[in-house]
């Protein structure tokens, strides 16, 4: 067996116990949010940092280098799969490679720390209780940064690469710099056409197992596989990608609110299709759920908004949500159920946005965390930065913490992550002006038929995610560069 052929096995053999362990814990994170009774909380919790540390010896395994080093420098002599697959390792695993266990402890105690300390002042609304962890994540975070091999000499490139391998700040400046002249701009002409919008029926009583039953409706029609999947629910909806054959989701219901898990479902079912209908390839070859989350929003929010907000998807469920409801909403007209879901109004909590006003959340948490990153504000000032920039774009502005900075839980575990929230809404309004093109979609909405639909992104959208970085991907997909337009063109023409 050639030398290659044996680093190859070994990383292979590695790779595979990685997975299994990485199962496991999966599992037990979906428990402990899930059904787990709560004093059994803290032994599923020693049982899964047991497991985390024997993938993370795994990885840091000097072997484990060696053999990723070797194949990384024969590069050209290995399947394309296989060269997707170690230059996947090279980056994940060899550029943090003098991220030490210790250190990598020191941060998961801070941040554990910071989000107990987070969950206090949140509750409080007082963010001096916040603020000393929150400086020390700071601090860490810069340490990361420090530590990474190959690094940009730009403090904040680094953090975006890790979650949006390849975007840049100059990337996002200009993004987020289009988006917020676009938004700000036309806010106050859509909110006021908003005002017009009849919303009184959206706080209805709704009981739980009706919800249920329109929960399996909707992500039936939209091509969720329940032999593939499950939903529960929890505090806050998320995803799991558990394995090839098991994508789970959760929602949460709430009686007086039907549409918030209306959305909840189609948005999380979005990503589950995502992880549904991932080429087989990229489980033999072990980079299954190696897209950035860019991507993986883009899907779930391509679902939930361009879909689902759309007038031919109402149309389609319109009697399906009369006849589920069982004659609560009997006076409520198609049109005005299609109105009050893209009701606009510009409010201070990000989570509970419509989905014109949305990005501009994630343009003040961008402009505050590059800020942050470099060393360009006190930590004691944000909170009066965070109310300025919500009064100055949305007009808006937080009488308090708890809905100004201490709102969403982030920060608690570094920075980088939050553009990515943003950057879905503009991948999938590219690929849907190409879908468009191809396929009758809003025809085939109308009348509920998704296989198409899932049939196009699987080909076109899901196949190549696990190894393009986004920019690459995108401009695969649609022949066109990353840019705010497309975004653009279809806010002013759904909303002016
Ligand atoms: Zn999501």
């Amino acid at each position: 067996m050639s030398e290659l052929q044996t680093n190859l096995d070994f990383l292979y053999s590695s790779l595979r116990e990685i997975r299994l362990i990485l199962h496991a814990n999966r599992i037990i994170s979906f428990d402990l949010s899930t059904i787990c009774p709560p004093k059994a909380r803290e032994n599923q919790g020693e049982t899964s940092n047991y497991l985390s540390s024997l993938a993370f010896k795994l990885i840091k395994d000097p072997k484990f280098f060696q053999s990723s080093e070797y194949c990384y420098n024969h590069l050209n002599e290995l399947k394309p799969m296989e060269q997707e697959l170690i230059k996947s390792i090279h980056r994940d695993y060899l550029r943090t490679k003098n991220i030490t266990p210790e250190f990598q402890d020191e941060i998961n105690r801070v941040q554990s720390e910071a989000y107990i300390h987070w969950l206090e002042a949140k509750a409080k609304s007082d963010f001096s209780l916040f603020a000393p962890y929150l400086a020390k994540i700071i601090e860490l975070e810069k340490k990361k940064i420090s530590l990474l091999d190959n690094k940009d000499a730009i403090p904040y490139n680094n953090l975006i690469d890790l979650y949006e391998r390849g975007m840049s700040e100059r990337d996002y400046d200009s993004f987020f710099t289009s988006m917020k002249n676009y938004l700000t701009s036309k806010l106050p002409m859509v909110t006021k056409k908003s005002q017009k919008v009849r919303i009184d029926f959206l706080s209805r009583e709704v009981p739980i197992h009706l919800q249920e039953e329109f929960s399996h409706f909707l992500l039936e029609t939209i091509g969720f596989d329940f032999e593939r999947g499950a939903i529960s629910t929890t505090e806050h909806p998320f995803t799991e990608s558990m394995a090839v054959d098991d994508n789970r989701i959760t929602t949460h219901y709430f009686l007086n609110n039907c549409i918030s898990n209306m959305f909840s479902v189609i948005h999380e079912g979005g990503h589950a299709i995502f992880g549904q209908c991932q080429p087989h390839e990229s489980y033999e070859y072990y980079i299954e759920n190696s897209m950035s989350m860019g991507m993986h929003e883009s899907v779930s929010r391509f679902f939930e908004n361009v879909i689902g907000r759309s007038r031919d998807f109402i149309h389609y469920i319109y009697p399906h949500f009369q006849k589920i409801f069982q004659g609560i909403f009997t006076d409520v007209s198609e049109e005005e159920l299609y109105e009050a879901i893209n009701y606009v109004s510009p409010t201070l909590i990000r989570t509970e946005a419509d989905e014109f006003t949305y990005t501009l959340h994630i343009v003040i948490r961008y402009e505050l965390e590059k800020k942050i990153i470099d060393d360009e504000v006190n930590v004691n000032d944000l909170p009066k930065m965070w109310n300025d920039l919500y009064e100055k774009y949305l007009g808006v502005r937080p009488s308090n913490d708890t809905e100004g900075i201490l709102q969403d839980v982030h920060w608690t575990s570094g920075f980088g992550y939050f553009p990515c929230y943003a950057l879905g809404n503009a991948f999938n309004t590219m690929y849907f002006e190409k879908m468009k093109k191809e396929i009758n979609v809003g025809e085939l909405v109308r009348i509920g038929n998704f296989k198409p639909i899932v049939e196009w992104m699987t080909n076109n959208v899901f196949k190549k995610a696990n190894y393009l970085d986004s920019k690459t991907w995108i401009e695969d997909i649609t022949g066109e560069k990353f840019s705010a337009e497309p975004f653009i063109n279809y806010l002013d023409k759904k909303y002016i």
